[in-house]
């Protein structure tokens, strides 16, 4: 009998056939030890047992089956039957947990229990990677699983009752369309709503305005007795008339440069790209097997990792120079035996090849500059000191003057390094003395003018990860979800339905203090046993927030408006091919887009 095993991407399941030599059939891949298939996301659903009332809150979460997973469910029901046992080999992540634990349970006909199936973990998909998985078979992570099911049971609730609630409270026509259609409140993408709408900012002004600067600057001085000097903390009297330089001192010592190793969020603040479109080109290149798995907090990697990533990007000519190796590398934090976000092997011999695409270099080779900056050795630096002597008062003083630095190792400077040169100084001459010196200017702004803010993607992924607003598997869709939603355009701007709905998500109180507590109350889900204290929490707090929106006078609330000005009702119609929601004015008599 087989093994059968359960990837979540059809790129994956090829890379495991590849590995596994099995043969392409129809949906799926055969060798004579394995059948793979892949899950190709959730397929199986969550609702809300009663989502047709309008009595709101509703609790009876469930699972079910959505009409379009039952083809792909048939299937790998029929290659369960002719296995021995099925692994799972979705994706390293809560969502990786319970798209896998769903199959294993509806394939066991208990779909309304939680079970812990075979489980591989890996965390590249190249050969030696999912081998080495493959000799290690495991239960499944009951905390990982566990806190997947509490997000997913938060979102479900949550969403769901909220969104209802948005639809009855502005009397959303909705046609014979699904809910889903319907204007949306999520408990992570509200919060994140409020503060792109918080954030964006346009104003016309006609003042001028003169602003004073006080900054340090760094000016030469010919020494004078016209008062007293202070140089790097010494001060030489103004009664002293001469200074003899009496010769220099080296001072040697090392600064660490070296960074550590990239994970997630590292990727998304040094690409200059939305993090939408980060991720998407980070996870085409682990579906090839020339990154590892995108979704990482981890900055460390265990020592034959990275002795396998030096000796391979050595081969290739692609460290900055001898001294970069691995054994300079800082120690960083570890998920759970993950692995930071690195080129694999692989992927540094087809980038060698020339086989990547533009798109794909923007962050091949930003992988590249990066662990290249972790491989980096010490800055060797030599700190020059000018020992000058003077007489005052006839007594004899001797002081050490800091006047520069050189670095030793120039070829190893990964950052941008100042230099500073040696002054000259001749020897019985008034040394030159370089100070600092605090300066006032004056800048004069404004005008007829105007001053226009807007966020970018990755000011909106940035914000989310200080406020620790979702997870680094995560964060780069709000953004992108919002647009579609239609609660912001193109250019991040709010658009009119937005602009409402935020307003009412502020007067509820959904805030990113309610998320946050969310979010470490999923941290702290550690088994599945604690997810019905979990989900009785998540019960309480949306019973709390459908009270807040029943008391809002929504009269306080703007209404729609169509873009002649006249009062507008939200509806839901088929457009262009899709479901969208439109603007109807009884005025115009007219549909018009958001
Ligand atoms: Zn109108």
């Amino acid at each position: 009998m087989k093994t059968l095993i359960i990837c979540e991407k059809d790129p994956a399941a090829e890379k495991f056939a590849e590995f596994l030599n099995a043969d392409p059939r129809n949906g799926f891949w055969e060798s004579p030890d394995y059948y793979i298939v892949a899950a190709r996301g959730h397929l199986i659903g969550t609702t809300l047992k009663g989502l047709r009332g309008w009595n709101l809150p509703i609790f009876g979460f469930r699972w079910y089956v959505p009409k379009s997973s039952l083809e792909k469910l048939e299937l790998i029901r029929q290659l369960y039957t002719n296995s021995s046992n099925v692994l799972i080999a979705t994706d390293w992540d809560r969502e990786g947990e319970v798209i896998g634990e769903r199959i294993v349970a509806y394939l066991t006909g208990k779909l309304n229990k939680y079970c812990l199936p075979d489980r591989i973990y890996f965390s590249a998909l190249t050969k030696t990677e999912v081998l080495r998985a493959l000799n290690n078979v495991m239960c499944m992570n009951e905390t990982l699983l566990a806190q997947g099911h509490a997000r997913n049971y938060a979102d479900t609730v949550i969403g769901l009752n909220l969104t209802k609630l948005l639809t009855k409270i502005y009397k959303i026509d909705l046609g014979y369309n699904e809910l889903s259609q319907a204007l949306s409140m999520g408990r992570v993408q509200s919060p994140v709503l409020s503060y792109i709408i918080k954030s964006t900012s346009v104003r016309f002004r006609l003042d001028s305005k003169i602003e004073n600067f006080e900054h340090e600057t760094v000016r030469t001085f010919i020494h004078t007795d016209e008062c007293d000097i202070e140089v790097e903390g010494v001060t030489i009297p103004q009664d002293v008339s001469e200074v003899e330089l009496e010769g220099y001192e080296d001072e040697e010592f090392e600064q660490e440069q070296a960074v550590h190793l990239p994970n997630t969020d590292d990727a998304f603040w040094e690409i200059h790209l939305d993090p939408h479109i980060t991720m998407e080109i980070m996870e085409s290149l682990y579906l090839r097997g020339f990154i590892t798995y995108p979704r990482t907090r981890s900055t460390s990697a265990p020592d034959y990792v990275l002795k396998e990533l030096e000796d391979t990007l050595r081969q290739y000519d692609l460290l900055q120079s001898p001294n970069f190796t691995h054994s300079n590398v800082v120690s960083g934090t570890s998920e759970a035996g993950k692995l930071p976000l690195l080129p694999t092997p692989e992927g540094i011999k087809a980038y060698a090849d020339g086989l990547l695409s533009k798109r794909d270099l923007v962050v091949f080779t930003w992988l590249l500059a990066r662990v290249n900056k972790a491989f980096a050795p010490p800055l060797k630096i030599k700190r020059k000191y000018a020992i000058i002597k003077y007489n005052l008062q006839g007594n004899q003083f001797t002081e050490k003057i800091a006047w520069g630095e050189d670095i030793e190792n120039p070829d190893d400077v990964v950052g941008g390094v100042l230099l500073s040169t040696l002054p000259e100084v001749q020897p019985g001459k008034y040394p030159i003395v370089r100070i600092k010196i605090k300066k006032k200017t004056a800048d004069v702004t404004g005008g007829s003018k105007n001053e226009f803010y807007r966020l970018d993607d990755k000011d909106i992924v940035s914000w989310m990860s200080l406020e620790k607003l979702g997870t680094e598997a995560t964060r780069q869709i709000y953004a992108p979800l919002l647009r579609e939603r239609k609660y912001i355009d193109e250019a991040n701007l709010p658009t009119q339905v937005g602009e409402v709905v935020s307003k009412l998500i502020t007067k509820i109180g959904l805030d990113t203090t309610l998320t946050v507590e969310m979010e470490s109350r999923i941290e702290n889900v550690s088994s599945l046993s604690d997810l019905s204290g979990f989900t009785q929490w998540v019960n309480d707090v949306t019973t709390e927030l459908i009270n807040r929106v029943q008391n809002v006078d929504v009269s306080e609330i703007d209404v729609f408006k169509c873009p002649k000005g006249h009062k507008a009702q939200l509806v839901n119609r088929f457009w262009n091919g899709k479901q969208v929601l439109l603007l109807k004015c009884g005025v115009c008599n007219k549909l018009y887009p958001i």
